[in-house]
């Protein structure tokens, strides 16, 4: 499979190219040149199939190239053996019509598992072929932190430095990062906002002294493989549900827009999805963008569910670019001018190329605190303030009874517990598989808000790329 970048300027990579590039060369997302397509009764031939089997499935034709069917299989079953429920991404019904999609069953309690888990074997693998180091830079406000840290510790050839901003992320979240001990891996808690955190690391991406020495990678959503793993429960969660016979709707809790994304491609791949709707908290420029056309970012306001805390998507940019003709050119123009002004229109190319699968609907701190409470009042099910978000943007959509409207639990609801006690007075348990984190050991470095400082400590303690 080929890849191209959004703004029609990077040079062409296969999936192994992409996997350790992160973001295009010209500033753009890397997208496959062409979708490939399961018909019906591929699709239908896949029921039953043992989740890391359909994984391999369902990813082979975007790895063509540069993993054999084999080597693709070890690796699925490899990530997806770490999982505490046996059906990975298990579904639940809340009514007739709703069900939730759990995605929470891995290491560190958010979906994010679910891609990172396969994305460190993938490191590894394509690092040992060319006998090259990779040093991935990231900032986390929580989530991303915690799931790419589990991922990559102890690996070979890789070297993860973290920045959180000290004193801002949860207790639960904090230690998920700092028990791990594995000598390459590196929390670094800074003095600052989590975007001080997240400039700096975009600077070091930018510093030729350092790209100059180290192989510097990304472990967020612009990483196309995170993207391709997440299809799979789409069509996990379709099939159970009677697909490709029927149509199913999907609600996505959206922040950065990777994991909505994935649902779009799991449609462009012949999966029949009657709806994707995408759930915002107050911060709403996806769904101002996707009801009017008005992509213009605000100020970030804090809520209790921060992974949705975000005002730019970046990977919007990559369902601009596929639904508004697959013109490079012209979306660079776009998007230069975006980030000059911090406001565009969506062309009527991209209103008409979204308005069919995409609706979308934001919830305020008082839906969000309902949802929770309907779930667990009238349903006995305990749920995250994220996927409260997506479950009433479900309940709100207004689907003919005969859709089944899945909702996407992005985290495990003892994950932010304060939130869920106070919505509901019910404290969710933290797991047994992460129950003695409260008593092991921390380990991170504390350093100022200061760029020098941070690619002083990243020079002194990373590997050089080969
Ligand atoms: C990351 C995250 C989201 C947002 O996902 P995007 O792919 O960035 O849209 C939603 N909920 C939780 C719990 C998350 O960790």
């Amino acid at each position: 499979m080929d890849y191209i970048s959004t703004r029609g300027a990077a040079p062409i990579l296969d999936f192994e190219g992409v996997t350790l590039a992160g973001l295009a060369s010209d500033g753009g997302l890397y997208l496959p040149s062409e979708w490939p397509r399961f018909s019906e009764a591929e699709i239908a031939a896949m029921a039953g199939l043992p989740y890391a089997e359909l994984a391999a499935k369902i990813m082979q034709p975007f790895v063509g190239g540069s993993l054999t069917v084999g080597e693709l299989r070890a690796l699925c079953g490899q990530a997806y053996g770490r999982f505490a429920h046996a059906a990975v991404t298990p579904l639940a019904q809340l009514d007739e019509q709703q069900w939730l999609l759990e995605l929470f069953h891995g290491p560190t309690l958010a979906f994010k598992d679910v891609a990172l888990q396969l994305l460190g074997l993938l490191f590894e693998k394509f690092l040992g072929r060319t006998g090259q180091n990779l040093t991935i830079i990231g900032a986390t406000s929580g989530d991303t932190g915690s799931a790419a840290i589990d991922a990559v510790a102890g690996r070979e050839r890789i070297d993860i430095f973290m920045l959180h901003p000290r004193g801002r992320v949860s207790d639960v979240q904090r230690r998920q990062m700092t028990t791990v001990l594995a000598p390459n891996i590196h929390n670094i808690a800074i003095d600052g906002s989590f975007d001080d955190a997240q400039a700096m690391v975009k600077r070091m991406f930018r510093d030729p002294e350092m790209t100059g020495r180290f192989n510097i990678g990304a472990v967020n959503s612009i990483n196309w493989a995170r993207l391709m793993a997440q299809v799979v429960y789409y069509f996990a969660a379709a099939l159970q549900l009677g697909s490709p016979r029927r149509d199913v709707a999907f609600s996505v809790p959206t922040g950065n827009f990777g994991d909505v994304f994935a649902g779009y491609v799991a449609a462009q791949m012949g999966l029949p999805i009657r709806q994707l709707i995408v759930a915002t908290n107050i911060n709403d420029i996806l769904h101002r963008a996707l009801s009017e056309g008005d992509y213009s970012a605000g100020v970030v306001t804090p809520t209790a569910a921060p992974s949705m805390d975000i005002q730019v998507s970046s990977n919007f940019e990559r369902l601009l670019f596929d639904c508004g003709g697959r013109d490079g050119a012209s979306l660079a123009a776009q998007m230069a001018s975006f980030e000059a002004n911090k406001a565009m229109r969506l062309t009527n190319a991209q209103r008409s190329g979204t308005a069919g699968l995409f609706t979308s609907a934001r919830a305020d701190a008082t839906e969000m605190a309902e949802a929770m409470r309907w779930a667990s009042e009238a349903c006995g099910e305990i749920i995250d303030p994220h996927t409260a978000i997506g479950l009433h943007a479900a309940r709100a959509a207004g689907l003919d009874a005969a859709t089944p409207v899945v909702t996407l639990a992005t985290a495990h609801p003892a994950k932010f517990r304060d939130a869920v006690e106070r919505a509901t007075g019910f404290r969710p348990h933290l797991p047994a598989r992460v129950g003695d984190l409260f008593s092991r050991e921390e380990a991170y470095t504390e350093l100022p808000g200061d760029y020098a400082a941070v690619a002083e400590f990243v020079s002194t303690n990373a590997t050089p790329s080969s």
